[in-house]
């Protein structure tokens, strides 16, 4: 199975034989139940068997179109024979020895990759992490550890996700209960409101309001509350994921590393969600012609294998021995899965297929939006794409998404939702224009489907 050719799985359609979730998959709902802390939210019960490229097999048999890439990490498609192929290589070697006291070869030859596809001319260097969350760890650390106690502040967003453990999760702020009950958080972080024009946090309109959710950082926060020689950095996600796949304004991130250059703190971008290809760019960042200090990347790196990264310009990333590691960061198996990635990403230019698919995508789903008016806006870039859903009144309409998704699983496609009430469409890179089409009729079909049952 795993092995059929890949042009049996262009021509694929998603195939239901038992009504999801079947059976098989109840038994492990059950089991996850009594076994797991529960503390997920899970849209739908998915109970997944194997996975190739585009497809997802569950347990009981039925095939599901993925719109997810087990949230947008098998970004050249479920594995992929190349990647399978270069961890098989790998661990034939060996799995394991550790960074922090040794040395090997496979973190060396992928740093010199990532600091070339990375933005900035610039010398660079990595530090290894095993997830989102730890690079975004390591990425606070080296900022102030770079100003050795001088600059202890973080400024971050409101709306933004970073990771769920202490110093990340002081940066997080799309949902309250990722944080209730778990404080206190880290002390000396500061939020701004994420440029959320749809819903702009200032009630303003873009472009009349003049980037004033730039301005409101150094006019409000810098001026009354945060001292700004003592910001180490500003953290934000050139595109907000989870809290919705926001994209900010053409201008935004201009303004914002002014700010920085001119008071002397590090832009660092989150592209943990956006980046590897994602929207089209390797780096999000680079729609918005700047240059960060400082990328963070986790997710897609590895295509599923457990790696995280911080690349830096190298006079920033100079955090003294002794002061940051881990034991598994850099692993030499995740290290090979990350070179053949990106490898396939340049072979079967999967950024241009990205671009691509993800224009029409968006066509198709602003056309969709004038038969449609829950659909209240279509954002995104390259297959980061997001449509979020109102009520008459505007406002986010969780039900109807939740509907939406439900509906949509049963109909074969896997789809996840963002923010409050936004579709959050980031399939494979890989993913074909036809297949697309099958997965936005089915989605348009779940939407109008959904409204009925309300
Ligand atoms: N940063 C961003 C932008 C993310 O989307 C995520 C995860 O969704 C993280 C950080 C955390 O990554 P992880 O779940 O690997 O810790």
């Amino acid at each position: 199975y795993i092995y059929l050719p890949l042009i049996v799985y262009k021509s694929m359609k998603p195939n239901i034989v038992v009504p999801p979730p079947g059976p098989k998959s109840m038994e492990i709902v059950k089991k996850d139940s009594e076994l797991l802390m529960q503390s997920f939210a899970r849209w739908y019960p998915l109970v997944v068997k194997r996975a190739y490229g585009v497809w997802v097999e569950d347990v009981d048999g039925n095939v599901y179109l993925d719109f997810n890439s087990g949230i947008a990490v098998t970004n050249v498609g479920h594995a992929h024979p190349k990647v399978v192929q270069a961890i098989k290589e790998q661990a034939e070697k060996y799995l394991h020895y550790s960074l922090t006291d040794f040395l090997y070869e496979e973190p060396v030859k992928l740093a010199e990759k990532l600091s070339k596809i990375t933005p900035g001319a610039f010398p660079k260097k990595v530090f290894y992490t095993n997830s989102g969350t730890e690079s975004i760890e390591a990425a606070i650390k080296t900022a102030r550890g770079h100003f050795r106690g001088t600059r202890p502040y973080i400024i971050a967003f409101a709306g933004s996700f970073h990771g769920r453990t202490y110093g990340s999760l002081s940066l997080t702020s799309s949902k309250p209960v990722q944080r209730r009950h778990l404080g206190p958080l880290l002390p000396g972080v500061y939020h701004a409101p994420y440029p959320y024009c749809y819903r702009c946090p200032f009630k303003q309109r873009y472009p009349e309001c003049n980037m004033w959710c730039v301005d409101f950082i150094e006019e409000w926060m810098l001026k009354k509350y945060v001292p700004p020689e003592e910001v180490a950095a500003v953290v934000i996600e050139p595109i907000a994921g989870e809290g919705g796949y926001i994209v900010p304004p053409p201008e935004f991130f201009k303004r914002l590393r002014e700010l920085a250059d001119k008071y002397g703190f590090l832009l660092i971008v989150d592209e943990v969600q956006s980046g590897m290809g994602r929207t089209g760019k390797w780096f999000a960042i680079e729609h918005f012609g700047v240059t960060p200090d400082i990328i963070a990347v986790a997710k897609g790196i590895a295509s599923g294998l457990p790696l995280g990264a911080i690349i830096g310009k190298a006079e920033v990333m100079d955090l003294p021995p002794g002061s940051h590691a881990s034991t598994f960061g850099g692993n030499p198996v995740s290290c090979a899965a990350a070179l053949a990635t990106i490898q396939v990403i340049e072979e079967e230019k999967l950024l241009e297929n990205a671009t691509r698919v993800g224009e029409y995508a968006m066509k198709r789903l602003r056309e969709m939006q004038t038969e449609i008016p829950a659909i209240g806006d279509v954002r995104g870039k390259g297959l980061m794409i997001g449509a979020e859903l109102v009520t008459e009144k505007g406002e986010p309409h969780i039900k109807l998404l939740q509907l939406t998704l439900d509906t949509a699983f049963k109909k074969g496609l896997l789809v996840i939702g963002a923010g409050q009430s936004t579709i959050r469409i980031a399939p494979p890179l890989t993913i074909t224009q036809e297949q697309m089409e099958t997965g936005l009729s089915i989605l348009e079909e779940s939407i109008k489907e959904a409204q009925r049952k309300l």
